[in-house]
């Protein structure tokens, strides 16, 4: 992050991608930005309904040198991953899972659910000292809230007015849903020190005086002391935040890596069917990865 940086506002179209039958817009990594503090990578999936089928059925597969974070606004998502975890994430909590230097999992839409599914799944990298720790994973059915005169701040990863997640991180971060009343203003005080963005989740909010438009992520550059946020109608908005990553990271299907080398390893070991273990819960083929390819040097740093 330069100088010229400091208290900026980007705003970054995202991209449509596919999860098997289920639309997703993509807003990290995009090719203009590739992370926000730790944040790498960020899908929005729903708000949609949905009668017999399953929307999401993801087959057991495997992660490396990441957290992944999912967040639900509604619905369940099921996850079951190859240290025996077995958790149903619904709106207002969290599941958290640490792959460390490798574990393997499996994300459906319960047989048994609301209908509904509305969310987003976020990563983030794990920093150098911490990448190839032990697998863990993490399930709050409740997360920290803050009422205030605005609206609802939960806090779901890091610490917000006076409000701290539980959940494991290994560097400073900030994910946090704000859900504004009609007519209400929010003002988040925030870390100089940390780069932030907004997506907007639900109606509308505007940012200062800039409406924010769905689909698109707001980048805040550091820098900045508070963001204020209103909605006329009651919007709900994703803020995330952290310290600018201090380290180039190399992103490859699933894998969060430094070199290609670590890339082609963790392929290699997902192919022989080592070291990410089985998705004991889950009946039917895993996930194959892809073709290595040409795998291009490490990101610019973002
Ligand atoms: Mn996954």
């Amino acid at each position: 992050m330069t100088e010229t940086d400091q208290g900026t506002f980007a705003a970054y179209p995202s991209r449509h991608v596919r999860l098997g039958v289920l639309e997703i817009t993509r807003a990290l990594p995009i090719r203009q930005r590739r992370m926000v503090g730790p944040w790498c990578f960020l899908d929005r999936f729903g708000p949609l309904s949905f009668g017999e089928e399953r929307p999401m059925v993801v087959a057991p597969h495997p992660h490396i040198g990441l957290q992944t974070v999912t967040w639900l606004l509604s619905g369940e998502v099921r996850h079951d991953d190859s240290l025996g975890s077995e958790a149903v994430v619904r709106a207002g909590g969290v599941n958290v899972m640490t792959a460390g230097r490798g574990i393997s999992h499996a994300e459906r839409t319960p047989v048994t659910n609301t209908g509904e599914l509305s969310g987003v799944q976020l990563w983030a990298a794990l920093p150098d000292a911490h990448r190839a720790i032990t697998p863990t994973f993490e399930s709050l059915t409740e997360v920290p809230a803050v009422e205030a005169s605005g609206g609802v701040v939960q806090v779901f990863s890091g610490s917000l007015m006076g409000a701290t997640s539980p959940t494991t991180h290994y560097s400073e971060i900030l994910g946090v849903d704000a859900a504004l009343h009609a007519g209400g203003q929010l003002d988040l005080a925030l870390r100089p020190d940390f780069e932030h963005a907004l997506l907007l989740l639900e109606r509308e909010c505007s940012f200062e005086q800039s409406p924010l438009q769905s689909g698109k992520l707001y980048v805040l550059g550091a820098g900045r002391s508070s963001a204020s946020l209103h909605s006329k109608g009651g919007g709900r908005v994703l803020l995330l935040g952290g310290p600018p990553f201090g380290e180039q990271i190399l992103m490859w299907w699933n894998f969060v890596a430094r070199t290609p080398d670590e890339i082609r390893e963790a392929k290699a070991d997902w192919d022989s069917h080592s070291r990410f273990g089985q998705v004991p819960a889950y009946e039917g083929p895993r996930l194959e990865a892809p073709q290595l390819g040409k795998l291009a040097a490490a990101n610019p740093m973002s």
